[in-house]
């Protein structure tokens, strides 16, 4: 034996890391399902299925081509690699560079040699040149030299089109009646079943837990969804689910999918004249923009990161995200089941309903990030810190985001159906139909205006603020609304 490969279930790519160079006549493949891994935390029985059985039908495929693979369960992850090193004459482990701080110090500290990680688009030093140079990290800088380093969208040095951005285009509401392919079902084979009945969870079709599944998922966006993306990206309706979003994060970061060939499908059908533009463009800001902005700030800023809390959000974590029954806000009540049904709901729910509602009521950032990691399918360490305590609650007062995405219930009526279904009324800020979103927008301006005072981005929301006729009335319905949260009544 050559080299014993230890491979997280987050990094299941053959062409990748330490695996692109193996050879199963020569390296052993360690894998372990840990104790800790399952019930460590209160993790969705969804996402616990898909991660645990997605990696034993990686390592049954590894098998089928020859590797030795051993997969074993134990306390921990580094209680597994000892056993296993154990068995096998104590070779030295290779690995590829983990996704999160956690991983990388334990298997720093059990003496195990690092690979590059190649799961992104952007290396990790080659991120730091850029950071490096900016005065303040903003993801549209990083995503135009994105386009032109990798060259995608670039046509004669100019942005493709004409455009850097379609935003304006991809804004648009629900239809009033979504009528869209139906979705894409992953029949479930013995291994999918096995998982299931150790897990006591009987698992829906949604998510696929093979690559095969995780190439016709892909397959399926580019040829049913892709074309329609972009306008309806930003759109919520209780019609469906999934509107025309991708529904690939899983298998990316799960390693089943490598961005590489979700860019490659996505420039192959934009350039056989299938999709237009603001689609495309779309997209594609969310692979090599978003998404590796997002990899390379978790690097950056380090392991502290997680821990700010500048707006000094103390509140303890809604009942509501645990139980959709304890609201009647028809947007968070809708939310939250499609949460517990399938570990996942689209960027604009997470950002601009949940985020917002943890932001607006001053809910404490950890706890909420807590309950991010464990509900949803794709979350990552990685991509839920960022996302969570800079983009979602502003929690490190400004590092990620040049202003909070605080919103009230005019958005939400906007870009979604949900409103018609509500007992609130989204233009109201007062009184006890008033929405609570609307509400409590208000208050929160108020209550860190002078936080926000030296901040040019937040002048017109502030300008509006000190325009409120009834904002002594405003603050009592807000103190109102935020025990009827705490107490699950509202
Ligand atoms: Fe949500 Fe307010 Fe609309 Fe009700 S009225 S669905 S709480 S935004």
């Amino acid at each position: 034996m050559s080299r014993l490969i230890f491979l997280p279930f987050d990094q299941l790519h053959r062409d990748h890391g330490a695996l692109r160079t193996a050879d199963p006549k020569q390296d052993l493949i360690a894998m372990v399902e840990s104790d800790r891994m399952i019930a460590g935390r209160n993790w969705h029985p969804a996402r616990l299925h898909f991660l645990i059985s997605a990696a034993r039908h990686f390592a049954a495929a590894l098998q089928k081509e020859g590797f030795t693979v051993d997969y074993r369960k134990a306390p921990t992850i580094i209680a597994g690699l000892e056993s296993i090193q154990s068995d096998h004459g104590q070779p030295p482990v290779t690995c590829t560079e983990p996704s999160s701080f956690r991983q990388h110090q334990l298997l720093q500290s059990h003496g195990a040699s690092f690979v590059a990680n190649d799961f992104f688009l952007t290396p990790r030093p080659l991120f730091e040149e850029w950071a490096a140079t900016q005065k303040k990290y903003l993801m549209e800088s990083f995503y135009r030299a994105q386009r032109i380093r990798l060259d995608i969208l670039i046509t004669d040095g100019l942005p493709t089109g004409g455009s850097w951005n379609y935003d304006k285009e991809n804004r648009l509401p629900p239809p009033k009646k979504y009528d869209g392919p139906p979705y894409l079902e992953h029949t479930r084979d013995e291994i999918d079943d096995q998982v299931a009945e150790e897990l006591g969870y009987i698992p829906s079709t949604t998510w696929a837990t093979t690559r095969d599944g995780a190439l016709s998922q892909l397959h399926n966006f580019i040829d049913n969804h892709f074309g329609e993306f972009g306008p309806l990206e930003d759109a919520m309706t209780t019609d469906n689910w999934a509107l025309h979003h991708s529904l690939l994060s899983p298998y990316l970061n799960n390693g089943l999918l490598h961005p590489q060939e979700v860019v490659d499908a996505a420039i192959t059908a934009f350039n056989a004249g299938e999709i237009p533009i603001e689609s495309c463009e779309g997209f594609i800001r969310q692979l090599i923009g978003w998404r590796e902005y997002i990899n390379g700030m978790y690097w950056h800023l380090g392991e502290a990161y997680r821990d700010n809390n500048r707006l000094n959000a103390t509140r303890n974590l809604l009942p509501l995200f645990t139980d959709p029954n304890k609201t009647s806000m028809n947007c968070i009540k809708q939310t939250v089941t499609d949460i517990q049904s399938r570990a996942w709901v689209h960027h604009i729910p997470r950002l601009m309903l949940l985020s917002n509602l943890a932001l607006i009521t001053g809910t404490n950032p950890q706890q909420f990030l807590d309950w991010m990691r464990e509900m949803f399918i794709d979350a990552a360490d990685w991509v839920m810190v960022p996302n969570v305590i800079g983009m979602g609650v502003y929690a490190d007062g400004g590092q990620l985001m040049t202003k909070p995405y605080a919103a009230g219930g005019a958005y939400i009526s906007r870009m979604s159906n949900y409103c018609k279904g509500c007992d609130y009324n989204p233009k109201l800020r007062t009184g006890e139909t008033a929405c609570p979103f609307t509400t409590l927008y208000w208050d929160f301006l108020d209550r860190h205006r002078e936080q926000f005072a030296g901040n040019h981005r937040m002048r017109q929301q502030l300008f509006g603020l000190d325009r409120l006729a009834d904002l002594p009335e405003l603050r009592v319905r807000a103190q109102e609304v935020l025990s009827g949260l705490d107490q699950g009544g509202i």
